[in-house]
């Protein structure tokens, strides 16, 4: 066994105890006392049903993550990789049909072995809880859908990508950077019309007064806005939501339904105002960008480790292939990409406040701190969370700071 292989168990080892000292450093804290500003968030009842919820998803994580941990360990030190990449190879030696078979095994293999517990999460947490409106024929077409669509998007997007390697060896990452960049602007501009269709369905906003209002404050901030949508999240969750979408005429906000029923015309357009902060602020643009150039940089290392055979041998397998490169070096450069992870939070964190403070000159401060509580009630969110827990984990700050911030 090499270096590498140790190296590659370390970093699994060491990702699993951080990420479990973490949750356990983060669940200890669910029964601290609730924070002045936050004491009409839940009414007794219902903090601790919330308590509840937290607890019963920290014990099963616990056991999810655990179960994933040992599967993925066993599979690499028992020779997992290498029986995989034995079968595929009883079929083809051409490297791309060899990877996208070698890659839907794996992938395919292990949803399915953890099928059972987010069928559990769905239909026996969520449903316990009051959130899940699944039925189990959406969830497992859900599953059929998420997986003809990986087929199709990732399988494309792999060949492309080994394709470009057999042309243009070390140098095939300046291709495969131009091809994710087309990739995410195209998602970015059409997710909404051509992807979100086949799992929801989206419908103009009514004329009202919600419209009015809403247009109202667009025209106010100069924010030209055509295309308001609601869509009918409330087919799976209650939880709320709104998110924006596409750039210049492309783009849209859509609203779930759930969100429409859980707030009040002044909080949705609080909520909206606090997206359009986002648009206007220039994040959009900022983490497009940035997400670009990360991609481009590990894009970068991976040329430089890719046509080393140590790398595939790494995980165990006998011969050296792109497709078991691909997954050493993943794991193998993961502790880097935890910390652009963090870098990136950090700034989501810095980015939520601006769009708060965006809300609150250009509306008001006091609908978006009801609407955020009452976000927070649905989804009976964590509201004293552990300071280390948020630091590594929270793309948004918490509930608190978030309400000092908007009454400053
Ligand atoms: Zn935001």
């Amino acid at each position: 066994m090499s270096i590498l292989f140790y190296t590659i168990v370390t970093i699994l080892v060491l990702q699993f105890i951080i990420e479990t000292v973490l949750d356990y450093l983060n669940a200890k804290r669910y029964n601290d006392p609730v924070p002045d500003e936050l004491s009409d968030v839940f009414d007794e009842t219902e903090y601790k049903k919330s308590q509840a919820y937290k607890k019963t998803n920290y014990r099963f994580g616990l056991l999810t993550s655990s179960f994933s941990f040992l599967l993925t360990l066993g599979f690499l030190i028992f020779g997992g990789f290498e029986w995989v990449d034995q079968m595929v190879r009883t079929v083809t030696e051409q490297p791309i049909p060899m990877a996208l078979m070698f890659f839907g095994i794996i992938m395919i293999g292990s949803d399915i072995i953890t099928l059972p517990f987010s069928y559990y999460s769905t239909f026996v947490i969520e449903e316990k809880f009051g959130f899940n409106k699944t039925t189990k024929g959406t969830f497992f077409m859900d599953k059929i859908k998420g997986w003809l669509m990986i087929a199709i998007v990732g399988g494309l997007i792999m060949s492309l990508i080994i394709w470009f390697f057999q042309l243009a060896g070390s140098y095939f990452w300046v291709y495969a950077w131009a091809l994710v960049a087309v990739f995410t602007i195209f998602m970015n501009l059409f997710y909404s019309k051509l992807i979100v269709p086949m799992f929801n369905k989206q419908t103009p906003l009514e004329n009202g007064s919600l419209k009015t209002k809403i247009e109202a404050f667009a025209k106010n901030v100069g924010f030209e806005l055509n295309n308001i949508f609601v869509i009918d999240g409330s087919k799976r969750s209650t939880k709320a939501n709104a998110y924006f979408s596409g750039f210049g005429k492309e783009k849209r906000v859509t609203l779930y339904d759930t969100l429409i029923n859980d707030l009040d015309e002044e909080e949705i357009v609080a909520v909206l105002a606090h997206e359009v902060g986002h648009y206007k602020k220039k994040h959009i643009i900022f983490n497009l960008i940035a997400s670009l150039a990360l991609t481009g940089v590990t894009l970068f290392v991976l040329s430089l480790f890719i046509n080393n055979p140590a790398v595939s041998i790494a995980i165990g397998v006998s011969q050296p292939s792109f497709h078991a490169a691909l997954i050493g070096f993943a794991i193998l450069y993961s502790p880097i990409s935890e910390i652009t992870g963090l870098i990136m939070n950090h700034f989501s964190r810095k980015f939520e406040y601006q769009a708060d403070d965006y809300a609150k000159d250009t509306y008001a401060a006091l609908p978006l701190i009801t609407s955020l509580k009452k976000l927070s009630k649905n989804s009976l969110s964590n509201l004293t969370p552990h300071p280390a827990f948020v630091f590594m984990h929270y793309s948004h700050p918490t509930l608190l700071d978030r309400i000092q911030n908007l009454k400053r």
